[in-house]
């Protein structure tokens, strides 16, 4: 089991305080920017709580914290969306609830995480309410959520909080060093930029091959603007890329581009290495109408969740307002 993220340190050394303590309260909540490492201490505090061995950090040899990095731990429930859906449903809290009326399978503590936990809708969060107000003994009960403003108040008011901040860049392209050795330095710093400072958000960008992904969605992009090839195509296309992830690199390009053009040579840009590509599509658009596109991505962003829009046509509505006029 790894040591905690060194931008975890402080938050990581006070929870081990409070279980020396015996002090550790029923339910928090991690928050922070995606990619910030919430669930990896998430795991490291639930490893920590059901490693048998009698030690400040968790062994990573125990039987225990050999399920837990195996994901099979039985004391270790983790309620997530079900895949291809983007909810977590009142049913899979209801079957939580039932889950922790039974006893510890291993005698000890009961840890439950819930992840992203602004994915659960009302009528799970209100369910959730009262698991929240009357723990089982010996629970731990870790909520998750990159956007804590989408939960209730209740929900909110019940957790004790702790929040990640961006990490200093030093700390985070140091890590991020560790991780992959081989990375140049230049194309850490840029999908560290891109990662809105969220190491591991940048360590998994640089391992999929997203920054590749990105230059060629850009060849997208300037083709359609040059107007040789077909939106509709290339919404299909990047469907199978990734819907929220397109919608996300759009999102940042435009945002760079209105920068330039408020701003001549802008002191700050997220895509600083395709800059002059950005520049060169901005300059032929006017600024008001490079506003109407970022509130239209947006508008997709908040809507890419809801499984009765049809992505392609999100996607397609975004990228044919860039076809020249005829
Ligand atoms: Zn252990």
């Amino acid at each position: 089991m790894s040591a905690a993220l060194p931008w975890h340190q402080s938050q990581w050394d006070n929870l081990l305080s409070r279980i020396a303590q015996d002090n550790l309260p029923h339910a928090l909540l991690l928050t922070g920017r995606r990619g910030v490492g919430k669930q990896r201490l998430a795991l490291q505090l639930a490893a920590r709580l059901l490693c048998t061995e009698d030690q400040p950090e968790p062994c990573g040899q125990c039987k225990g914290c050999r399920l837990i990095l195996a994901g099979t731990h039985p004391d270790l429930k983790v309620i997530q969306p079900p895949e291809d859906k983007s909810v977590i449903s009142v049913d899979q809290i209801r079957e939580l609830t039932h889950y922790l009326s039974l006893t510890a399978l291993c005698g000890g503590y009961q840890v439950v995480l819930i992840s992203p936990a602004d994915a659960m809708n009302v009528n799970a969060a209100n369910s959730l309410l009262k698991t929240l107000e009357e723990p089982p003994a010996n629970t731990l009960m870790l909520l998750m959520s990159d956007r804590p403003s989408a939960l209730t108040a209740t929900i909110r008011s019940r957790c004790q909080l702790i929040s990640f901040g961006k990490p200093a860049q030093d700390i985070a392209l140091a890590w991020l060093k560790t991780q992959q050795p081989e990375l140049d330095a230049n194309i850490a710093n840029i999908a560290l930029e891109l990662a809105d400072g969220a190491p591991l958000r940048a360590a998994e960008m640089v391992a999929q091959g997203g920054l590749n992904q990105r230059t060629e969605m850009l060849d997208d992009l300037e083709q359609i603007v040059a107007g040789r090839c077909d939106p509709i195509e290339i919404a299909k296309k990047w469907l199978k890329l990734g819907k929220k992830e397109s919608l996300y690199w759009v999102y940042g390009w435009l945002v760079d581009m209105v920068r330039m053009k408020v701003v001549n040579q802008a002191p700050y840009l997220t895509n600083t290495d395709i800059a002059p590509r950005l520049s060169k599509i901005a300059a032929k658009i006017e600024l008001s109408l490079l506003y109407k596109r970022l509130d239209q991505v947006s508008e997709a962003l908040r809507l890419e969740d809801n499984p009765s829009l049809n992505a392609e046509l999100l996607l397609e509505g975004v990228l044919i307002g860039w076809t020249p006029r005829r």
